[in-house]
């Protein structure tokens, strides 16, 4: 069977988060990229994409999907610096779905990208860039048998969530999403059970659920009872709340492990890679060139 692994580029929320205390974790805003042989996927355009469309233009990798869970800043803020869409070699789907109007990725995409906010359009754009509106619970055939599932999500102006099947193996992308404390969401929990990994919306915990109700976000220990309950063996907690540290996020992992030993920190350069069987392989490249 074909690679199938998954790279965290940015596992942060709302804003990105550079500082001394922040360099473990990594300090880049939502961005995942998915393998699918030689296929290209990217989950989200935070400042984590940036990093990643370096690599994906030094690889020269010709076609690359970019599937976004919605338009907040945190999850957009790189797409303006992913340097192959500047670059006439490539071809660039860009996916959006969560829009509760009629608004189209190619509208969000020039209403982002215009001065005075920003001084390049997306005339500027080389690459072929072909923009796919969808509404969930659309299944996205990306060909070489790649399908992605959708599915909506419960945060203020919509997101989606997404789900990646390949050659019998799944990755979910779950973020940004609130649950109702003490109940499951039944469409989310029915879209995830059965994948190898889950990237989870964890910017908060249980305890503090109460004070953010209504922002839009869920708790690491609901992807633990997701993942349990859908029989899903790697969770990653993901959305990285501003105040998080390496610390904090240390000690998070322990607290987490303890729960799930499935549990592991969205970190920039952590690999996930899903072996035929299903097994899950871990590796981490810490900007050195070194995985370890
Ligand atoms: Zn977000
Ligand atoms: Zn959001």
């Amino acid at each position: 069977m074909s690679r199938f692994e998954l790279t965290v580029w940015g596992a942060r929320g709302s804003i990105p988060a550079p500082a001394a205390a922040n360099t473990r974790y990594g300090s880049d805003t939502s961005c995942v990229e998915v393998r699918c042989g030689d296929r290209v996927l990217v989950f989200d355009a935070g400042t984590g994409i940036v990093g990643c469309g370096r690599k994906l233009y030094e690889e020269q990798v010709g076609e690359i999907d970019i599937l976004l869970t919605h338009c907040h800043f945190d999850h957009i803020i790189g797409l303006p610096f992913v340097i192959p869409l500047y670059k006439d070699h490539a071809a660039v789907r860009i996916h959006a779905g969560h829009f509760l109007d009629d608004t189209t990725c190619r509208d969000m995409v020039e209403r982002f990208m215009r001065p005075p906010y920003f001084p390049v359009t997306p005339k500027q754009f080389a690459a072929h860039i072909d923009y796919r509106d969808f509404r969930p619970p659309a299944v996205l055939d990306l060909g070489d048998g790649i399908v992605v599932r959708t599915v909506r999500l419960n945060h203020p102006n919509g997101a989606v969530g997404y789900r990646v099947d390949f050659e019998g193996r799944s990755i979910c992308y779950i973020t940004d999403t609130e649950h109702e404390p003490g109940t499951r969401d039944e469409a989310v929990a029915a879209f995830v059970a059965g994948a190898e990994v889950m990237i989870y919306d964890s910017t908060y915990s249980d305890e503090d659920m109460a004070k953010y109700r209504g922002f839009g976000h869920s708790t690491w220990q609901e992807g633990v009872r997701l993942c349990q309950a859908g029989g899903i063996d790697r969770l990653v907690i993901f959305h990285h709340d501003v105040l998080r540290t390496d610390a904090s996020l240390a000690k998070l992992a322990e607290e987490a492990q303890a729960h799930f030993a499935g549990a592991r920190i969205g970190a920039t350069g952590l690999t996930l890679a899903i072996g035929d069987d299903g097994t899950v392989t871990e590796s981490h490249d810490d900007g050195t060139g070194q995985a370890g």
